[in-house]
């Protein structure tokens, strides 16, 4: 085993969890075993709920422009130890390294985002009427969790961790059971950041730890990330116990390619916004309609994935249930009449002969009506269908029930601002295969890809991690008892 049992991480210390169960960190590139992870009870979610509680009335009183200095140090802290931090990700989610670097730089943004909070929460103020001031302030919410995916080690609990902590929450952190470490490790970063004891826990587990989360009386907001299924049972548990509730689900992005699209740009787009990380990317594009004829581009686009070799530019997919779910869709639509154009099928790496490798498949004249034009695959596949027209292939997009991410390649601006206003998506790209948000702008999206109000990174997170205290206030007798004078 090469790291020691993950542990949890409770009021500053690192504490065993009291399950019975235990389960392994197998790393993806090799089938290693890297970790064992014990599965935590309610009580240990109670010892770290209690943890917060009691660090919150000092940390929630300390000025924000002082609780954003820990976040200053944190963001030099991920910038000094990226390169470790980066082939941490590799070994236990089984990315590439160069993936892993851009994961990190991500944090690294997300968290110079959350350091520029005191900017944007300074409140509102007016006199109203002769001498009466009507005054808001984003006040925390208390103790908060957070429960992640397997696909983003650092950046999806980055993605809660600098906004809602600098905003003065306390939070408890439920990392993916196939994924611990990185966490492991964000902990110790913010502790030598000098964020206090209490304010940050993290406790491991699965099922019974995320249904303690949501029924835990003394927690009052959840941000879940993760598959739409799961998605749903936390947003309807967590709202049924009154709690404020943001829950990420999948995704089955479309790439609109119309015939004037750049070609080499628009293959190269499609094939990185598929195969990258594996196709284990939220955003990644799952299903493109090629409007009209755009075969010479499939084309390119084939030459394109067959320059990405697993081991060597695509990293693992992170299990063998997941190589073998990605391999039975591919089958699924070969015996449903669609054309596999390239096949990634029976990856092997050599060397690495226990890994959990698919490698990039293009799959030509698929229908909507097929499972891989419907479904959520969640690896480096892209489902091709064809229309005559813009509108037939909107439908398609629209009659999807995720709401992600949905591209369009053309050089014409008129059809792209068409096709931004009817897309059912909540971020749209335009010739970018992977539209992604950049700070100060917000992540979310729409329809089952995500349950709750507002976004869960930008600005838009501020709403969610606070709530708003509205005063007024009148000091002048002289003006007289009307308040509304
Ligand atoms: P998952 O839903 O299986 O797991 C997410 C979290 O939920 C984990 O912490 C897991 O322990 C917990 N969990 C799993 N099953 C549960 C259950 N039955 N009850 C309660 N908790 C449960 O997701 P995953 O496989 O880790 O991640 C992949 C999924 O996440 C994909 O669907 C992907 O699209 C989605 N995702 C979405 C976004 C987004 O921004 N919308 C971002 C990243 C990942």
């Amino acid at each position: 085993m090469t790291y020691p049992p993950t542990p949890n991480y409770i009021a500053g210390r690192s504490v065993p969890a009291s399950g019975s169960r235990s389960l392994d960190v197998i790393s993806p590139l090799d089938g290693t075993l890297l970790s064992t992870l014990g599965m935590s009870t309610a009580a240990d979610l109670d010892a770290a709920v209690k943890a917060a509680q009691a660090a919150f009335p000092g940390w929630s009183k300390t000025p924000i422009k002082e609780r954003v200095q820990v976040f200053f140090r944190y963001k030099t802290l991920l910038e000094k130890n990226l390169n470790e931090l980066a082939e941490l990700i590799s070994r236990e989610n089984g990315k590439t390294y160069g993936e892993s670097v851009a994961e990190i730089e991500k944090s690294i943004e997300l968290t110079e985002f959350a350091t520029s909070l005191p900017q944007l929460v300074t409140g509102e103020l007016l006199e109203v009427s002769r001498g009466v001031e009507c005054r808001t302030e984003h006040v925390p919410l208390g103790v908060v969790a957070s429960i992640v995916p397997f696909n983003f080690p650092s950046m999806v609990p980055n993605w809660t961790i600098p906004n809602a902590i600098a905003l003065g929450n306390c939070m408890i952190m439920k990392p993916s059971e196939k994924v611990p470490l990185s966490c492991g490790r964000l902990v110790e970063l913010l502790r030598e950041a000098g964020l206090p004891d209490g304010v940050f826990n993290v406790v491991n587990g699965d099922v019974e730890i995320v249904e303690a989360i949501c029924d835990h009386p003394d927690i009052q907001a959840v941000s879940f990330v993760g598959s739409t299924k799961v998605a749903k049972i936390v947003y309807q548990r967590a709202t049924q116990h009154y709690k404020r509730c943001l829950a990420l689900g999948g995704a089955k992005n479309h790439l609109m390619v119309l015939p004037d699209a750049i070609p080499d740009m628009t293959a190269q787009n499609v094939a990185a916004s598929m195969s990258g990380c594996s196709g284990q990317r939220c955003m990644a594009a799952s299903a493109m309609i090629g409007v009209g004829n755009v075969d010479a581009i499939i084309a390119k686009i084939c030459d394109e994935a067959r320059k990405i070799v697993p081991g060597v530019n695509l990293g693992a997919v992170i299990s063998r249930e997941s190589k073998e779910r990605i391999e039975r869709y591919i089958g699924e639509a070969e015996r449903d009449g669609a054309k596999v154009l390239v096949d990634g099928r029976n990856a092997v790496v050599k060397g690495k002969e226990n890994g959990t490798y698919v490698g990039p498949t293009v799959i030509d004249f698929v229908t909507p009506a097929m499972s891989v034009a419907r479904e959520e695959i969640f690896g480096p596949v892209i489902s091709i269908m064809r229309t005559k027209t813009v509108d037939e292939a909107l439908a398609i997009e629209n009659a999807n029930p995720y709401g992600n991410a949905a591209s369009v390649f053309t050089q014409n601006g008129g059809m792209a601002r068409y096709i931004i206003d009817r897309a059912s998506a909540g971020m749209i790209g335009v010739n970018v295969g992977v539209p992604v948000p950049r700070e100060p702008f917000s992540f979310g999206g729409w329809n089952e890809s995500k349950f709750g109000v507002g976004d869960i990174t930008g600005k838009s997170s501020i709403e969610f991690w606070t709530k708003l205290k509205k005063s007024t206030v009148k000091w002048n007798p002289e003006a007289g008892v009307n308040w509304m004078s």
